[in-house]
C-alpha cells in the first residue's frame, strides 16, 4: 500500500473522530461486544490460519493464549469501562478552595497498534480492546510473519467495523516503518527491544506518545524452599507453551550447582510426559520460520562449543524434526555467562541453567543485566519472598508460577527499561489510550485576587499567610 493511502486513512479516522470525540458508553460497548462476536464467530479459522502460519500451532494453545485471555479482556471491559469513563473529583489544596478540582478521562483520537507474530490475534486484539473502551479510532499494523492470520484479521474486522472506525494495514517492514511514522495520538508497540528503539525513534518525530512493550530474558529463581512437584510442571509448562515463542517465557534458571542435574533431569522427564512425542504432535508448537529454527539451532551450537551440556527431551527422528521445524526442550547445563544463550533473548524451547549458590548471587546477576520484562520465584520461604519482591525490578512477577501475572486484567502488563514502557490491560489500558485531562473550576469567592499587581505590602503578608498553609 502507498504511503499516501495510510496518511489518507489516518485523516479519515481522525476527522471521524473529530467529529464524534465524546463518544457514549452505549457506543463503546456496542464496539466491545461486536469485536467479541466476530472473534467468537472466527475461532475455528483463527486457529487454523495461525497453524498455517506457524508450521503447527496447538489448537489448544491458540484457544488458551489468544481467544481466552481476548474474551476475558472484553468481559472485564464491559463490566467496568463505563465507571473507568466517568469524571472524577480530585481534592483541592487548603489554599484554593472553596475552588475544586475534576480528572475527565478523555479518548486521545487515532492510536496506531503495530503487533508481533508469536501471539498474533491476542497482542493485536488486547491493546485495540483497551483503544475501543477509551474511545478512539485505531489502525492496526499485524505481522508479516503470520500473513494468513493477519489477512483474516483484516477481512473479519473489516466486516463488522468501517475503515475509519479500524483499518487493519497489511504487509512487511517496509509498511511498518510508514506506519511507525504516522503522527497517531498514541502508538502502542508489541515486539522486539531492537525494532522498539527504531518505533520510538519515528514516533518521537510527531511526538506521538509510545507504549513500548519488548522482550528480554525473563529469569526463574528456584529456592531451596520450593515445592518441587509444582515447580517442575509449571516451569515445564511456561517454557514449552508455544514451544517456547513467548515474551514472558523463563528464559533461563538460576539454582544452585547440587540441584542442576535432578532439576534438568526432572524438567526432561516432565517435558517427555507432555508430549510423549514431539515430531507429528498436535499439542507441539513449530518455530515460526527457518531463520528462527537456524538463530536457535546457532544458540545450541554456541553453547556446547563453549563446553556446555545439552540434554535434549524425546527421541524423535531428527530429520522429521527439522523438516517440521520442531525443537523438543533442549536443557542447557554448565551453562556460562559468556555464551551467546545467556545474552540474548531465546524465544524457543531452550532453557539453560546457570549455577548460583545463594539468593544473594541470583540477585546480583539480575540487577547487573537489562530489567526483564518477567521475573520468576519459586519457593515457599516467605522472608526470601519479600526480598527478591523488593530489590528487583521487572516488568511483572508471577511467584510459584510462569507467566500468568499477564492475564490478570486488575494489575499493569508492561515492561521496564529495555523490556518496554508504558503498560495496560484492564483500567491501565484505558488510562493509556485516554487524556486524563485536569480541570479547575474556580470559585466566585477566591482570593487570587490578592495576589494581582502592583505588588504591595498587603500582597507580602498574604504570602505570608499563605506559606502557613503550603
Ligand atoms: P519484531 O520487533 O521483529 O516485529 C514486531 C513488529 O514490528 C512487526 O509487526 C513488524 O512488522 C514490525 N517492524 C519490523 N521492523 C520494523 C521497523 N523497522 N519499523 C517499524 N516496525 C517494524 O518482533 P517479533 O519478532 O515479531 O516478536 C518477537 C519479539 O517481541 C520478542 O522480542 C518478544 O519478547 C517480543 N514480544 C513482547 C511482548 C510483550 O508484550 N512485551 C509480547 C510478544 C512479543
Amino acid at each position: 500500500m502507498p504511503k499516501n493511502n495510510l496518511d489518507a486513512i489516518l485523516r479519515t479516522q481522525r476527522a471521524a473522530f473529530n467529529e464524534n470525540p465524546n463518544s457514549s458508553w452505549g457506543e463503546r460497548k456496542n464496539n466491545l461486544i461486536k469485536l467479541g462476536k466476530a472473534i467468537a464467530d472466527n475461532e475455528a479459522n483463527f486457529q487454523q490460519a495461525i497453524s498455517e502460519d506457524f508450521g503447527n500451532r496447538s489448537f489448544v494453545e491458540t484457544t488458551i493464549a489468544e481467544m481466552a485471555i481476548i474474551h476475558g479482556g472484553i468481559k472485564h471491559a464491559l463490566k467496568h469501562t463505563q465507571k473507568w469513563m466517568r469524571a472524577r473529583k480530585a481534592p483541592t489544596a487548603m489554599q484554593f478552595k472553596p475552588a475544586s478540582n475534576k480528572i475527565i478521562p478523555q479518548p486521545l483520537g487515532v492510536v496506531g497498534i503495530i503487533s508481533p507474530w508469536n501471539y498474533p490475534l491476542q497482542l493485536a486484539v488486547m491493546p485495540l480492546i483497551g483503544a475501543l473502551g477509551a474511545g478512539n479510532r485505531v489502525m492496526i499494523k499485524p505481522s508479516e510473519y503470520t500473513p494468513r492470520l493477519s489477512n483474516l484479521l483484516k477481512s473479519v474486522l473489516g466486516e463488522v467495523f468501517s475503515d475509519d472506525e479500524i483499518h487493519v494495514a497489511v504487509g512487511g517492514v517496509k509498511i511498518a516503518q510508514e506506519f511507525s511514522g504516522l503522527p497517531f495520538d498514541h502508538l502502542l508497540f508489541t515486539g522486539s527491544t531492537n525494532v522498539g528503539r527504531i518505533v520510538a525513534g519515528a514516533a518521537s518525530k510527531n511526538l506521538t506518545p509510545v507504549t513500548l512493550e519488548l522482550g528480554g530474558k525473563s529469569p526463574v529463581i528456584v529456592d531451596d524452599s520450593a515445592n518441587m512437584s509444582l515447580t517442575i510442571p509449571r516451569i515445564t509448562n511456561g517454557k514449552l507453551l508455544n514451544a517456547g515463542q513467548t515474551c514472558v517465557a523463563p528464559d533461563y534458571l538460576l539454582m544452585p550447582e547440587r540441584e542442576i542435574n535432578a532439576f534438568s533431569k526432572a524438567l526432561i522427564a516432565k517435558a517427555e510426559e507432555f508430549y510423549p512425542k514431539f515430531a507429528g504432535n498436535p499439542d507441539y508448537t513449530s518455530i515460526i520460520a527457518d531463520s528462527h529454527y537456524a538463530r536457535l539451532q546457532g544458540l545450541l551450537e554456541d553453547a556446547q562449543n563453549k563446553g556446555a551440556t545439552l540434554r535434549t527431551a524425546g527421541d524423535d527422528d531428527t530429520q522429521v524434526m527439522a523438516g517440521e521445524r520442531r525443537i523438543p526442550l533442549t536443557v542447557v547445563t554448565n551453562t556460562t555467562p559468556d555464551m551467546k544463550i545467556m545474552q540474548e533473548e531465546i524465544f524457543g524451547p531452550l532453557l539453560p541453567i546457570l549455577a548460583s549458590e545463594t539468593l544473594e548471587d541470583s540477585m546480583q546477576y539480575v540487577q547487573e543485566h537489562d530489567r526483564p520484562l518477567a521475573l520468576y520465584w519459586f519457593g515457599e520461604d516467605k522472608a526470601k519472598r519479600e526480598h527478591v519482591l523488593r530489590n528487583s525490578i521487572s516488568g511483572g512477577v508471577s511467584i510459584n508460577e510462569t507467566a500468568w501475572h499477564v492475564v490478570q486484567e486488575d494489575i499493569p502488563f508492561g515492561g521496564v527499561g529495555p523490556s518496554g514502557m508504558g503498560a495496560y490491560h484492564g483500567e491501565h489500558g484505558f488510562k493509556t489510550f485516554s487524556h486524563m485531562k485536569g480541570v479547575f473550576f474556580q470559585s466566585k469567592f477566591s482570593g487570587g485576587k490578592m495576589l494581582y499587581p502592583p505588588y504591595t505590602e498587603k500582597t507580602q503578608k498574604v504570602l505570608k499567610m499563605m506559606k502557613k498553609f503550603m
